[in-house]
């Protein structure tokens, strides 16, 4: 049987993770206006169909796709009761509409049971958080990602939901081992976070894998981590690409541009009825 790293690698490594999400969050705070959380951008259903929109497609199609299943529909009881393939003809802008609209039947009936049919996924801010997670991790197709969107994003709980983003960036630092799972990414970086700073992390991070870390060339050019970062070591050795600053960049201090009210369906939609 293989063995896993040490205690002392395993301590060390936690030390080096804390290290580092404490410079991140201090410049990376600094450069994006030190995002708080305000309370919920909409209802938790709303959020938990929306984030199963977004799986495998760019939130402008997931936003237009949730836009029309509120036209569509007036209540969740109506997309529970609807026909299904009515059901994926309406959401086909989101993609996968097959997948997605057996997806949003299922977890509303599982809601739906779960509430009396009220609806209310209030008992999610209530519950022990890894009871809560693994709630919603028993639904189907929601995983530890889209568990952490709703308990962060709705009952600002300390959850860190890894996306392509948070991933990406934080493996550039060299705070994840080069491809690291997802559900491991969750553990190692909520290890090392306080409750209120997985909210800052998790924003920061995606604006800067928009604006400057891109994938697959970040511009490190604007970059403020250049002196802690390997991968940056890597590129000025010519070892892996970087991608040059745009002409319309080339300013002193150019404003970021993160195009964060598409965040997870940033943009707040209508209340359900
Ligand atoms: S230095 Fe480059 S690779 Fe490293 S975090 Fe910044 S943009 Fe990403």
């Amino acid at each position: 049987m293989p063995r896993g790293p040490s205690p002392q690698k395993r301590a060390a490594d936690k030390r080096k993770r804390r290290r580092l999400a404490d410079v991140v969050l201090d410049r990376l705070g600094e450069r994006y206006d030190h995002p708080t959380w305000t309370g919920p951008r909409v209802d938790t259903v709303s959020e938990l169909i929306l984030t199963i929109l977004s799986q495998n497609t760019a939130d402008t199609n997931s936003f237009r796709a949730f836009t029309a299943l509120r036209d569509r529909y007036a209540s969740w009881n109506e997309v529970l009761a609807a026909p299904t393939d009515e059901l994926e003809d309406v959401i086909r802008p989101g993609g996968l509409a097959p997948t997605k609209s057996r997806r949003i039947q299922h977890v509303l009936a599982e809601v739906h049971e779960e509430t009396g049919g009220s609806w209310d996924l209030g008992f999610l801010g209530e519950r022990p958080l890894l009871e809560a997670r693994d709630w919603l991790t028993s639904l189907p197709g929601i995983g530890r990602k889209t568990a952490a969107i709703i308990l962060l994003f709705n009952f600002g709980r300390p959850q860190l939901p890894v996306d392509t983003h948070v991933h990406r960036v934080a493996t550039r630092l060299g705070m994840l081992p080069p491809r690291t799972p997802l559900v491991r990414a969750h553990d190692l970086l909520e290890e090392v976070l306080e409750a209120d700073e997985m909210y800052p992390f998790h924003v920061e991070l995606i604006r800067h894998g928009r604006d400057t870390c891109r994938a697959p060339r970040p511009i490190c050019g604007l970059c403020p981590l250049t002196d802690i970062c390997p991968y940056f070591a890597d590129a000025i050795r010519g070892r892996v690409p970087i991608g040059p600053i745009p002409k319309d960049r080339i300013d002193p201090d150019p404003p970021p541009r993160f195009h964060d009210e598409l965040i997870h369906g940033w943009m707040p939609p209508e209340r359900p009825t």
